[in-house]
């Protein structure tokens, strides 16, 4: 299983500034046996993939969609216009939009689902709140979380979907979820969609963490069983950073 790094720069970086990281991101000695991408703000896919060329590293993803096609939806943007930008994986459902925009289970689930029928593979983020936490219901929140999101997915579709395990109180926090009790995290998402779809999706589906990675403490995940990649904030923003991250997870 290859594992996956995602940049999510959140709301950092217009086009000039993403132009910019892509260009120096480009220019540092990256791993090959580990898929990369960034999701950028949507203002700034075009410079994005203007500064790709024809290069595919790293993937471009978006931090967010609106499940409806083409329509009176004012602000919004569709799954099929992040496919014309060449946006191969989306957020959906991080903590921050959960909390500030208050994205339900349901909107989760329909934007999974509107990304999985244009052919993004959606990144779906879940996660508990410190006070969630605190109560030791963790298991209980991600397993709601992990069952409403996928609810509306296609067991049949030949687009995957990606989990990432977010805790709200690791998110920029720098106080990370120790690596063996994310395992345990991933391990009960897994137990869900085996459950709820099938064991071959429960094998093959991606689970990152995310929540504090730095350069110091990347390795350490990656090589715990069960987490297949990592989803960073704060240690994206720097092209040189995150690509000594990548190294660090991954060395060629
Ligand atoms: C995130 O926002 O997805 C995230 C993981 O942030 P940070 O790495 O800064 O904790």
């Amino acid at each position: 299983m290859r594992m996956l790094l995602i940049a999510n720069w959140k709301m950092h970086y217009g086009p000039i500034k993403a132009g910019g990281w892509i260009r120096a991101f480009r220019r540092e000695r990256l791993p090959k046996n580990i898929d990369i991408a960034v999701a950028v703000p949507h203002v700034s896919l075009a410079a994005a993939r203007a500064s790709l060329g024809r290069a595919s590293i790293p993937a471009l993803a978006a931090q967010d969609v609106f499940w409806g096609e083409d329509g009176p939806y004012t602000g919004e943007i569709s799954a099929s216009m992040l496919d014309e930008f060449g946006v191969q994986y989306c957020l959906v459902g991080h903590s921050e939009r959960r909390s500030v925009m208050g994205e339900t289970d349901d909107m989760v689930a329909k934007k999974a689902a509107a990304l999985q029928k244009a052919g993004i593979v959606p990144v779906i983020c879940v996660g508990e709140t410190s006070a969630q936490y605190k109560k030791g219901e963790t298991n209980k929140i991600i397993r709601q979380q992990t069952t409403a999101a996928i609810a509306k997915l296609d067991v049949d579709s030949k687009t995957p979907f990606v989990f990432a395990y977010e805790p709200v109180w690791s998110i920029g926090s720098g106080k990370a979820c120790p690596a063996q009790k994310a395992k345990e995290v991933h391990d009960v998402i897994r137990g869900v969609i085996q459950k709820k779809m099938n064991e071959n999706i429960a094998e093959k589906v991606l689970i990152l963490y995310g929540g504090s990675i730095d350069v110091n403490n990347i390795a350490e995940y990656l090589t715990t069983t069960g987490i297949n990649g990592a989803l960073v904030g704060g240690a994206s923003l720097d092209p040189r950073v995150f690509g000594l991250l990548c190294r660090t997870a991954m060395p060629s």
